[in-house]
């Protein structure tokens, strides 16, 4: 009598077992995500198998750029991340919390209870599943849990891929999120060539018994070495790093640094930083009726620190310049998000550099405030906030 897999061991899937693998997920109830070609870039979308994955298909990223390439093998995850994160999945961009009826006495509500879909997300990258677990801290372990979201995260089955290379713009070591992930999936897949096939780690007692049904076999120690080889090598070539060291006092005693004022001269505020970045979480609530005033309805909508509306407080904003506002993300970012949930904020995933229209990236923001640290702008007039 065979053994039942267990966590931590390591098993290698055919091409045609991942195919397997992914059908019976289908078969078990989930809707699968994962990565897929559309309009020029791997976006996550809703996939019916391996025949939806980018194969062949690679992506270029620096500063302000994207664009996707060709690759000479028929990797099936050979990309590091595209722009959408999975939280849209969790903290969806658009949620209608209620919808009102005027009835003749009054009014009634109604809440939106919707059963969300049971997903399985296919392609999970380390630093991505770092962001979920930052993002569980706000949204699940906080004085009050949101509903909406602890009912999306439960049972999500996590396939995870272990990055086959770097992207042009993460920086995942320095933020110790990766490149290997060692925790937060059922099972984690590294690629391999010649032939193509899987060395798959088990995470989960589930994610066990779903590769034992898709025909995994137990790997042998140079498909072991060959995928830890792979990871080791993505770790090495990582183009970018930050220095993390003392990081929130760093930016706590430089709030009036000129630097501040030179991001601001480049910064558009088109908030696309934050909607890219898989941990921001801000959101803002709106009403609206339709024109016979009979129904009304309450949703709530990302929203991000960069816009002005966002820190308006009894007739006027907060923050009402680019410069307050850049240093209150980048400063809550990886310095004050330590205080809040006693983790960074940023998990260097890289997604802020590749999509700001003017190529801001914060690891250069962060070394520029590092190598002149104290220095004072003599401009400033705003408080710090
Ligand atoms: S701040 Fe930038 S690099 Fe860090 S997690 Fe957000 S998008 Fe990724
Ligand atoms: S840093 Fe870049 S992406 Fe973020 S608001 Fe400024 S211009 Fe937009």
């Amino acid at each position: 009598m065979i053994a039942p897999l267990k966590p931590g061991e390591h098993l290698v899937l055919s091409l045609g077992g991942l195919g397997d693998l992914l059908q019976q997920l289908r078969r078990d109830g989930y809707q699968l995500v994962g990565p897929t070609v559309r309009d020029g870039a791997i976006v996550h979308a809703e996939i019916s198998g391996i025949e939806a994955l980018p194969a062949g298909w690679t992506e270029v990223q620096e500063a302000g750029a994207y664009r996707l390439k060709r690759r000479s093998d028929g990797a099936l995850f050979g990309y590091s991340v595209g722009p959408q994160s999975w939280k849209q999945l969790f903290f969806v961009p658009r949620l209608r919390l209620w919808t009102a009826h005027r009835t003749e006495g009054g009014f009634t509500v109604e809440k939106d209870e919707a059963a969300p879909p049971r997903l399985a997300l296919i392609g999970a990258r380390s630093c991505d599943l770092h962001a979920i677990e930052v993002q569980d801290r706000t949204f699940l372990q906080g004085p009050s849990v949101d509903p909406d979201y602890a009912a999306r995260r439960r049972d999500v089955f996590v396939v995870a891929v272990q990055c086959g290379q770097a992207g042009g713009t993460c920086f995942c070591a320095s933020m110790k999120t990766g490149p290997r992930a060692t925790s937060g999936f059922d099972l984690a897949l590294t690629e391999l060539f010649e032939p193509h096939r899987f060395e798959v780690e088990i995470g989960t007692e589930r994610g066990a018994e779903l590769a034992g049904r898709a025909g995994a076999a137990p790997a042998g120690s140079a498909d072991v070495e060959a995928a830890a080889a792979v990871v080791q090598q993505t770790e090495r070539s990582m183009g970018r790093r930050m220095d993390t060291a003392d990081i929130k006092e760093l930016l706590y005693r430089n709030q009036e640094h000129p630097r501040w004022d030179d991001v601001a001269d480049r910064c558009l505020g088109c908030a696309n930083c934050t909607l890219a970045c898989p941990t921001c979480f801000c959101g803002s609530v709106e009403d609206v009726s339709d024109l016979s005033g009979d129904t009304a309805e309450r949703w709530r909508r990302w929203d991000s620190c960069f816009t002005l509306d966002h820190s308006y407080l009894h007739g006027g904003s907060v923050r009402a310049s680019i410069r307050s506002r850049y240093r209150q993300w980048l400063t809550h970012k990886v310095a004050s998000w330590i205080d809040q949930f006693g983790t960074s904020g940023c998990v260097g995933c890289g997604r802020c550099i590749t999509w700001c229209p003017v190529g801001i990236d914060i690891t250069e923001e962060v070394a520029a405030i590092r190598a002149t640290d104290g220095a004072r702008s003599g401009e400033s007039k705003e408080p710090a906030t």
